[in-house]
Order: structure tokens, then sequence, then C-alpha cells
């Protein structure tokens, strides 16, 4: 059998992401010419010329055998402990939130925690991983971590794995608040369609990964908050928007047959929480609040009134 481009490309990028992780930058391009050679030119079997191609620069940078083809239990660490930009960590994590994706290159993007904390992670395509669950749990290995103007995250990529487990993993991070006005409801809001599958949203009835699928109807909001001084982009699960809107997923479901449309449910919604004033709580995930409680703002003013009164009148409160 001859071995495609695209083997190559395959061989030789694991190859030269081991290499990476033993600290010596080997060129995919010198690994794959070498690996086209002895299997295309020389007939040498694929798993011999890729022993050998390695073995050359294993002795070319002096590492052990041994060395290489152990493979290196990277350090457990919590997500807390994320404080370093390219640094090979293993996690034992939950599956917190899985986010849709139009990019090619990534498989699978959302929150991981732990007790610790949560963190964005990203699975590139390229990777060939199997798919994680919303609020499986898992030991993730060797992934590397990531800094984006100050925010950290980690990439699962192809010398990641994805261990499974049983244990339900705690997910705990300091809860923050945000007060402010409901200032926009973005689009992707309100009635939508999850793959069955993978959980994504669809898209025009369709899954990025797996295509035209039978969705499942969920209900959510994202939307954005302001304070005066900055903004917010919250996330509201079907729990929270129903709570908030008064709409459940049903009624949504039955305006949108009767409309013949699915975005009066999203009009709906708009007219009922856009300028008002809202504190919402939460977890921090990336540019988000993933709210787990929202309720409705007595005016700042009111506040500071009632604030004086009980302390102009602190008996008036026994009586
Ligand atoms: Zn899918």
């Amino acid at each position: 059998m001859k071995e495609t481009e695209t083997q190559f490309d395959e061989s030789s990028s694991k190859i030269e992401a081991r290499f990476l992780e033993l600290g010596v930058k080997v060129q995919a391009s010198e690994i794959k010419t070498k690996l086209d050679q002895l299997i295309n030119k020389y007939k040498v079997p694929p798993e011999e010329a890729r022993r050998n191609v390695i073995n050359y620069f294993l002795k070319k940078h002096n590492i052990p055998k041994a060395q290489f083809f152990t493979p290196r239990e990277t350090q457990q660490v919590k997500v807390s402990d994320i404080k370093e930009d390219g640094k090979w960590v293993t996690l034992r994590c939950k599956v917190v939130k899985l986010w849709e994706t139009n990019q090619e290159s990534i498989s699978q993007v959302g929150l991981l925690g732990d007790d610790s904390g949560v963190i964005k992670f990203t699975k590139w395509a390229k990777a060939a991983l199997p798919p994680v669950e919303e609020g499986k749990s898992y030991i993730l290995k060797n992934v590397i971590t990531s800094e984006w103007q100050g925010q950290f995250s980690v990439k699962l990529n192809k010398t990641s794995e994805i261990v499974p487990i049983e244990e339900d993993i705690e997910v705990g991070s300091t809860p923050i608040e945000f007060s402010g006005a409901i200032v926009d409801v973005q689009s992707g809001s309100g009635l939508i369609k999850r793959c069955p599958e993978c959980n994504r949203a669809l898209v025009k009835g369709a899954c990025g990964e797996h295509g035209k699928v039978d969705g499942i109807y969920d209900l959510r909001v994202k939307a954005v908050m302001d304070d005066g001084e900055k903004v917010q982009d919250i996330l509201l699960n079907r729990e929270i928007t129903e709570g908030l809107t008064g709409i459940t997923l049903d009624k949504a479901r039955e305006m949108a047959t009767e409309a013949l449309d699915q975005t009066v449910v999203l009009d709906m919604i708009k007219s009922k929480i856009i300028g008002r004033y809202y504190i919402a709580t939460g977890s921090r995930l990336d540019r988000f609040i993933l709210v787990e409680s929202i309720k409705q703002d007595t005016k700042p003013l009111e506040e500071s009134i009632s604030k004086l009164l009980a302390t102009a009148k602190p008996a008036a409160q026994e009586a």
C-alpha cells in the first residue's frame, strides 16, 4: 500500500509534536522528506521507515530512545494552577459547556472545570480525538496551555489523550455578580435546535460536524449587559431563560409552530428583557458569565434610599 500525502503529513506532525514535547524542534517537512524517500524510493515498510526517521533525529539530538517512546506523563494540575503559556499538563475535569464552532480547524470548543475553577478548551480537528460530552468527566492527558490577552485556555492536539472517568467531578469557581441593564439579545438566542450527537446548536438544520440531523429543541439567551461603564456578555441556559422570561420550551415551540417562524420567540424574549435592570450571578467563562441566577434589579435610587432609611432608623425594622 502506497502511503498517501495525508498519511505522510499525519506521521510527520506526530513525530514533530513528540519531539517538541521533549524540547526539540524538528521540521515536519524534513521528517516528511525522509519518510517519503524511505517508503516510496527504497520501499521500506512504513512502520520501519518511521522508526528509522525517529532514530535518526534521536541520535542527532542526543535523546535516549526510551525517553521518546515511553509516553511522558505530564503533571496533573488544577485549572487554577494554569498561569503559564505553552505548558503540557494533565487535567482531571468535567466538561461544563460546549460551544458551537464554525471553524473547520476546531472540532470542539467549550469550558471545562474542576473544583478550582473553569477554563476554556479547544480541541483541534486535526487531533482526531473522540468527542467529549457536556456534563461528563475526563482525565485529559497532555494538553497544552495557551494564553491570549491575559486569558488562559488549554488545547487538545495529537499528543493529547482523553480518558473518560465515572467520577462526577465537582466544578467550583468563585461566583461573580454583574448588575446592569440588558442592552442586547444576540442572534442564536431563543428557540434553537441542537445536534443530538454533539449538542452543538444547528445552523439551518445542520451540525458543523454531523451534517443534517434531527435536532433537539432548546431554549437559551446570549445577551449583553451594560452597567454604564462596561459591557458584559451573559449566557442563560434553558432553565434560567424559562425562569426569567416566563416562556417555557413547550410554550416557545407552540409559538413557533403557530407563527411558522421561530424568530417570534426571540422577539418576545427581547421585548421582555431589553432595557431592564438585572443582577446576574454566575461563573466567568471566557467573555461570558454563565448565569446561575438572575433577578430584576431595583433601581439604584431606591436602593440608596432604603439604605439611608435603614441606617437612620434601625429600630424601625424591629417594630
Ligand atoms: Zn453534531
